[in-house]
This record gives structure tokens, sequence and C-alpha cells, in this order.
């Protein structure tokens, strides 16, 4: 039984992050923790307050707020019972990679929690990663291969997080799992897009060590469908496997179609941020893509570009500006924007505490050249919103000084040369491969999971998708199934 009174003894409270000039000289997390031997973190008594201001009312709004389903009242009240062990058994029961979400995850839950109507939610995720820190670093988070083997064999291609999450469900229900990585290295947007200073490496790995020992088998470096004299072609695919998997994510970034875009110094946010996990790892001295001592523009304003931008700050930019068409977010929920839906409000991510401008209502019209084929500046004007399209302002084109841009401004779908072609799979019109209710593509028995199938999402969507996928799996191999689905391919955020 909840504490009903805890909200009315205990403010919200969220851990202190490391000084903004101590940690741009580094790349570790933002925030301290145990493992490091820094103490004073979080203490274990204050994540327990937080707990219990969970007051675990009758309808729980978060639950429909997680796509996971995370039983959040529950293990809330066992984190304030101190009973953490209980409390990594009911999450674990729902989210496989607690530490992925309660590090990454927007949260979507916080912005239903009940007390979110007082804009002071009960701090959900910060509660998650305690729970599987604690599980962690008292060891009871072991292996749990399975109690018999299916003699059927799936491939799992793509190692972000709908692929671990569809690998280790099937491996645990006895199915011989193989996961194809074309990177050097396993975790997809976990390894080679999220910034080490937003979550450590060593995460991953932790989490791959216990996939390993329960069976699920690794193969990085291969692309399936590609060229290369290691990749693995279709047909042996086909032939090697009763089932196969496509978790390869929404690959494809928006370029921005405006003169001068061939220019020097102009790049993709994915061609710049896999370098940086290499870099904050010691491997890299000199990325190829370098912002150190550069005055940086990137374009889009979500949290791709903030991930440049925190980047751009550790490799020593000149300066930094974030640029975004769409208007100031507002500071409180509008009127169509209620609670329990997600708010929709001005946000300041560890990135942006960090420095940098950020520049709404702003559109790039073209790339300057500086006489040598490099780019020198951004000619921009502002926009306003007319009858719901964007228009521009006259008398205010400007130029905005930049030797390095970077486009963060999404994804538009799965990468169709290879793979997708290959096995002949349908996509729909926003590039997304196509799937039925039972996450399988028009071809049987090839199952998507994941941004491939969703377009560009979150993480804790592609763990939903990849639990839910290996149910399907599960069951067009054997008739049976009871591994849980949490959602459905066409299932959305609260609206
Ligand atoms: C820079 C960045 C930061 C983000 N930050 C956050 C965040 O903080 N929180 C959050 O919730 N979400 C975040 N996201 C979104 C989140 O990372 C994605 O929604 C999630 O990773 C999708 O998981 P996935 O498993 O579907 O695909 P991915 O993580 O994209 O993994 C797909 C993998 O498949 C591999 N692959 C593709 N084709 C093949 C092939 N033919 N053969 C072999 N391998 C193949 C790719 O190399 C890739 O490694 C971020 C995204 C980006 C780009
Ligand atoms: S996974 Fe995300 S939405 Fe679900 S409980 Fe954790 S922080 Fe909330």
């Amino acid at each position: 039984m909840a504490d009903s009174t805890g909200f009315l003894k205990f403010d919200r409270q969220s851990p202190p992050r490391r000084p903004v000039d101590i940690r741009i000289m580094d790349w570790k997390d933002v925030y301290l923790d145990r493992e490091s031997g820094e103490d004073a973190v979080f203490p274990v008594a204050a994540v327990r307050e937080q707990a219990a201001r969970c007051m675990d009312c009758g309808i729980p709004f978060c639950h429909h707020g997680c796509p996971l389903g995370n039983l959040i009242p529950e293990w809330n009240d066992l984190a304030r019972r101190d009973d953490w062990r209980e409390a990594i058994e009911r999450l674990h029961a729902t989210n496989n990679f607690p530490e992925f979400t309660g590090k990454l995850c927007p949260a979507p839950c916080e912005g239903a929690c009940v007390l979110n109507l007082q804009e002071s939610p009960v701090t959900i995720k910060q509660i998650e990663f305690e729970i599987i820190d604690q599980a962690f670093a008292n060891g009871w988070v072991t292996p749990q291969p399975p109690q018999e083997l299916t003699g059927k064999r799936v491939a799992v291609v793509g190692s972000g997080p709908a692929g671990l999450a569809a690998a280790q469900q099937l491996t645990r229900a006895g199915h011989e799992v193989t996961v194809y990585e074309r990177a050097d290295r396993i975790g997809g947007l976990l390894r080679y897009g999220i910034p080490e200073f937003k979550m450590e490496k060593r995460y991953v790995d932790r989490r791959l060590d216990q996939m390993r020992a329960e069976g699920t088998r690794f193969v990085a470096g291969v692309e399936v469908g590609g060229s290369g004299a290691d990749d693995l072609t279709v047909a042996e695919l086909r032939s090697g496997f009763d089932a196969v998997v496509l978790a390869g994510g929404a690959t494809v970034g928006r370029d921005l179609d405006v003169p001068g875009r061939e220019l020097a110094g102009i790049h993709l946010a994915m061609e710049f941020l896999p370098y940086d996990n290499l870099q904050a790892l010691g491997e890299l001295d000199e990325p190829p893509i370098n912002a150190a001592g550069k005055r940086v523009v990137i374009i889009g304003g979500g949290d791709t570009g903030a991930d440049c931008l925190g980047t751009s700050h550790r490799q020593g930019a000149a300066s930094v500006a974030q640029l975004e068409i769409m208007p100031t977010p507002p500071d409180r929920r509008g009127e169509r924007n209620p609670w329990p839906t997600y708010p929709l409000i001005m946000r300041v991510s560890s990135a942006h505490e960090e420095g940098g401008d950020r520049l709404y209502s702003i559109n790039t019209e073209r790339f300057l050249d500086d006489g040598a084929g490099n780019v020198r500046a951004l000619l921009v004007h502002d926009v306003e919103m007319v009858d719901g399209r964007f228009q521009k302002v006259e008398g205010t084109d400007r130029e905005l000084p930049a030797d390095l841009v970077l486009l963060a401004m999404g994804f538009t779908g799965a990468q169709r040369t290879g793979l997708v072609d290959s096995l002949g799979v349908e996509v729909d019109g926003r590039g997304n491969v196509v799937r039925d209710s039972e996450f399988m593509s028009t071809v049987p028995g090839v199952f998507v999971a994941g941004d491939v199938g969703r377009g560009q999402s979150l993480i804790v969507w592609a763990i939903s998708e990849g639990r839910a996928a290996a149910g399907a799996v599960d069951n067009w191999l054997t008739g049976d199934s009871a591994l849980p689905r949490p959602v459905t391919p066409t299932a959305v955020p609260l609206r």
C-alpha cells in the first residue's frame, strides 16, 4: 500500500548534474554515479522519498503513458519500502533494459502522472534507473537461459534496442538467436548515436554480457543483404533461419535541399555523431568531422540537435547555434495539449545548459561559399505560421556565419537499397517497412520491429516493439506463445 500523503510531505527533487565547466572538459555522464565512487550522487534515502510521492492513485495514468506498460506504482512502493530486489523483478517483468530507459527516456509516464496536474510529477524515470542500478550493484541481474530449446533458428537484423529486446525474449523462449549488425560494434543508436555523456557505453556492454551468457549470438561487421565479402546474402538469410526480425532502424537522414548544400563543411548529424563515441572512448584523437575551433550551426531543434550541441562543446567549438523552424515552445501546456498527454513545452536538456544559442522561427534559404568550396555562412530569415503554413517574414534576411553545419532534422525511414529491396518487403509512403497486426512484413516469416516499421521514434517504443514482435515470432514458430505483447504495430502515444 502506497504512502497516500507522501506527495504532501516531499517536494519533487531531481539528481544534480555535474558542474557545467567541469563536465564539458570530458565525455563522461553528466550525472554522477556510484560506480565512479561519487557517493553523494543522489542518496538512496532521497530516491525513496521521491518514490513515496507516488500515491498509487486508482487509475494509474502513468501506465498508459508508458508504451511498455511498466507497473510504475508497484515498483514505486517497493522502492519506498527499500525492497529493491522485488522492485527489479516487477520492473524486469515489463522492461528488458531499464538502464537504457532510466537514462534516456523522455518519460511520457511523468507527463501522464496525476501529480503533473500540478506540474510536479513523481520522478519515475530516476526511480527506474535507481532500481536497475541497485540490481546490478547487488548482482541480481543474472543470465536467464531457456529451460528447453525449440530447435528453431531466428535471425535478428540490427542491434539497436528493438533488435536486442526481440533477441532477448526469443532466446529466453528457447530459440537459437543470432543478431547481425553492420557496424563494428553491437548497440545500434545506443552505441553510435547517443553520446557517452548521455549514456556511457559500459551500460550497453554490461547488458550484452548477460545476453551472451543466455545464449544470444552476436555478429558485428556484417551487413545482411550487403555486397561485401563478409556480408550475409538474402539467400543465406532465408535458408539459414526459420524466421527473421528486421530491426534495422530508420537510418535515412532528412536532408536540406537548398542552394549551396554541396559545399564542404555541411553534414548530416549521423555522419558526425558516431565519431564522438569513438573519441569519447579514447579510440580516435582527430575525428574526421571536428567542431574544434569552429563556428557551428545545427539545423534542427530536437534531441539529435542537442546531442550535436553537447558534442560540439566537448570538441571545443568556438560558438554553437541551434536553429529551429518551429516557434519557441511555451513554458506551460497549451489548451490543446492537456494532461495526461506529453507536455509540449520548452525543455532545457543538459546540452542546452552548457551554452549555445537557440534560435526559433528561422529558416535557411541557402548556404554561402567562402570562394574555395567551403561553407562560410547561412542565409536565413524569420518565418511565421499563416493558415498552417510557414511564411517568410520579409525584411529579415541575414547571414549567420558558420564553418560547420550539422543537419539534425530527423529521419525519413528505412534504407531501401540492400536488404529491404532484396527481400522484396513492401514499404509505405513514409518510408517504413509495412507489417500486419502480427508484426509480419509482406514476406512470410519476416517480422518488423522498431524504427524500421514505426519510423523515427524512441527507445521505449523500440523495446516495446521488440518484445511484442518476439511474441508474434514465437507464436508463428510454435503455434503458441506466453511472451507478452505490450504494443500493437499501430499503437500511438497518448493523444
Ligand atoms: C542522435 C540520436 C539521439 C537519440 N536520443 C534518444 C534519447 O535520448 N532517448 C530516446 O528515447 N530515443 C533517442 N533517440 C531515438 C532512438 O535512439 C531510436 O528510436 C532507437 O534507437 C530505435 O531503435 P531500433 O532498434 O529500431 O534501431 P537503431 O537503434 O537505429 O538500430 C538499428 C541498427 O540496425 C543496423 N542495421 C541496419 N540495416 C542492417 C543490415 N542490413 N545488416 C546489419 N545491420 C543493419 C544499423 O547499423 C543499426 O545499428 C535518438 C536518436 C538519435 C539519432
Ligand atoms: S520506460 Fe519511459 S515511459 Fe516507461 S516508466 Fe520508464 S521513463 Fe516512464
